[in-house]
């Protein structure tokens, strides 16, 4: 490749920011012409490492706007140690199609059994799949929506809450929330299903306990869990804490931890 020929191939690249290809352009060039590539090989060849860090990219945007506590990964979870659910499902719902048919999830059951790890695990991979999401305890969403409530920007706030292909709340129900939060959760449930977004919902509450999560409006609960559950995948952790595990390991439990823990298996699906 003559010097004025590159010259022209990477002007050309940078006016449509491929940065990645402009920087690899006289290496692959190089490969091209002692390997004898044929044109569209070498095009493949120097396009494949400009999409990929446009991908990165992506899911680097994502990630920041995300607010994922820590990075837990699907592979990181131990499955032996958790019987009650069904690794099948969970694999299931790692392929991402749950996103595109905006069904829901529900990690139901006690402390420590894995509920935000899982939803942690399936947020990076909807962000690895190219998508945004936003990740929130149900506390911290009732604080940002007063704040926008008393600022005159709950519509606002609401409207941008719809827009992440994943929305995922976690902690419901840990702390009792007062009647115009109960309300305001309300809404953005309402809001999501309208959009046919994918929510994913952590709690240590059975449903038949949602009217306290509403401050003790059995009808919002009601009306929220027909909305939530109309499209959802239900997975009710039966089992031991893992943070225990290790606690009980070490000896510093005598003998077996008033948990309640039930052993035996039963992970739902509703359609
Ligand atoms: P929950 O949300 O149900 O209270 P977490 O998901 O926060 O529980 O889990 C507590 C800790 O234990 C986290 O650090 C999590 O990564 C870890 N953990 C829970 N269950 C498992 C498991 N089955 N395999 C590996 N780590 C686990
Ligand atoms: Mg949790």
């Amino acid at each position: 490749m003559s010097a004025a020929d590159e010259q022209r191939a990477v002007d050309a690249l940078t006016q449509i920011g491929a940065t990645t290809a402009v920087m690899q352009l006289d290496q692959i060039a190089q490969q091209a012409a002692a390997g004898q590539w044929s044109y569209t090989h070498f095009l493949g060849r120097l396009l494949e490492p400009e999409i990929e860090a446009r991908r990165q990219r992506v899911v680097e945007t994502s990630l920041r706007f995300a607010g994922l506590p820590w990075t837990k990964r699907l592979s990181d979870f131990d499955f032996c140690f958790q019987p009650s659910i069904d690794r099948t499902l969970i694999e299931e719902l790692a392929t991402g199609r749950y996103l595109h048919e905006g069904r829901n999830i529900v990690f139901l059951g006690p402390p420590g059994v894995g509920k935000t790890h899982l939803a942690i695990a399936l947020g990076l991979l909807c962000a690895e799949m190219g998508h945004r999401l936003l990740f929130l305890s149900a506390l911290e969403l009732a604080r940002r929506m007063n704040t926008a409530f008393a600022q005159n920007r709950l519509p606002h706030y609401l409207k941008m809450l719809t827009t992440p292909r994943l929305l995922i709340i976690d902690e419901v129900g840990y702390l009792g929330l007062d009647a115009q939060q109960a309300s305001m959760l309300f809404q953005v449930i309402c809001c999501r299903y309208e959009k046919q977004g994918a929510t994913i919902i952590t709690s240590n509450k059975a449903f038949a306990d949602w009217g306290h999560v509403f401050a003790g409006d059995a009808v919002m609960a009601s009306a929220a869990l027909d909305r939530l559950l109309h499209r959802a995948t239900v997975i009710n952790i039966k089992g031991d804490s893992y943070r225990l595990k290790e606690k009980r390991q070490a000896g510093l439990f005598a003998g077996s931890v008033a948990l309640e823990s039930t052993k035996g298996s039963h992970t739902q699906k509703s359609k």
